[in-house]
């Protein structure tokens, strides 16, 4: 197979392509590096089933040859990038999500998109199986995200049912690993850049908001899987073992032996208290369950980010 990924320089999209051309399958990827890095791919550079292209693809975008998928992943996804990149992250949902979906009507290719958890909003229902519309402030700082990813959803709905297109949507949950950028802003980054240079480790609000973390290789199976074998209606990929932000910072602490202090900082507008999925669909279509506990996940990033850091980044 010869697949498209955009977003191909983010950490959730070049473990993709990692994931595909494993099973010898070939890549295009395609990013505009305004929050992916070329760091995340010089690993392929010279790989003959793997090809880059620059470009922005809430732009039109021409992809020569034939394509048996394409995986719309490109869009700034922590929320100080999406704060800092408002209008290209409502675009990249919007106008990105019309022109990937075009390639893969053109193509003939089936389309996978990247959605999230966020779409659920500050949830009202716990946890939030995918039949759970959301509770979104549309007009909130984080919106610019999680409304264009609802519009996107319903635009490959749109393709779906009234082109016929054969369509994929994952709603990822909170995710992490190697390939994080330091400086993402994301908690599980923080807090392990902050433990391992002894700065203060930031705790928004009093802490006792929960998250369900799950490791990227997890992440990715579950996309790959979903990709190869699911169906057209939403699913969620995340680890359903919920944490307080406060028990994380406990965790990266004894994992680093770091002596940073807890500081406290204001909880940013619209932070959601709660979030576990509910992944009773993923189990029983895909057979998919996460492997990597917390723990050994966050040992694992830990060690990454001691070489990012050892590097001088
Ligand atoms: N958070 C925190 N300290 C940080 C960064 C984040 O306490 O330095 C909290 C944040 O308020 C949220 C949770 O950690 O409750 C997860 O934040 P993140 O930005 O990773 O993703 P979100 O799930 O909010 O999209």
């Amino acid at each position: 197979m010869r697949v498209l990924i955009t977003g191909a320089a983010g950490f959730l999209g070049s473990h993709l392509a990692d994931r595909f051309l494993r099973d010898g399958h070939q890549v295009v990827g395609l990013d505009n590096f305004v929050t992916g890095s070329p760091d995340n791919i010089a690993h392929l550079t010279g790989n003959p089933s793997y090809e880059f292209v620059r470009h922005n693809i809430s732009n039109f975008t021409y992809v020569a040859g034939p394509l048996a998928g394409v995986l719309h992943f490109a869009s700034p996804a922590s929320p100080i990038d999406y704060l800092e990149h408002p209008i290209p992250t409502l675009k990249v949902g919007a106008l990105g999500t019309h022109n990937a979906l075009g390639i893969a009507k053109a193509k003939g290719a089936r389309f996978f998109l990247a959605s999230t958890s966020e779409v659920y909003g500050d949830p009202l229902v716990h946890p939030q199986p995918e039949s759970y519309w959301g509770n979104v402030n549309p007009i909130g700082p984080r919106g610019v995200y999680d409304e264009a990813k609802r519009f996107a959803e319903a635009m490959t709905m749109a393709y779906h049912r009234f082109h016929g297109l054969d369509t994929r949507i994952v709603r990822i949950f909170n995710t992490y690993g190697p390939r994080m950028r330091p400086n993402d802003g994301r908690v599980v980054s923080n807090f392990i850049v902050q433990a391992l240079r002894g700065e203060p480790i930031t705790l928004y609000g009093d802490g006792s908001q929960t998250r369900s973390f799950t490791y990227v290789d997890d992440e990715v199976e579950g996309i790959y899987q979903l990709f190869l074998r699911g169906d057209a209606m939403p699913m969620n990929i995340g680890n359903p073992v919920e944490f307080t932000v406060r028990e994380l910072a406990d965790i990266v602490l004894a994992s680093t032996g770091s002596k940073s202090e807890i500081v406290r900082r204001p909880l940013p507008e619209d932070d959601p208290k709660v979030r576990q999925p509910d992944i009773t669909r993923a189990r029983a279509v895909l057979g998919w369950e996460p492997q990597v506990p917390l723990r050994d996940g966050v040992a694992r990033t830990i060690e990454h980010f001691r070489g990012v850091i050892a590097a001088g980044h």
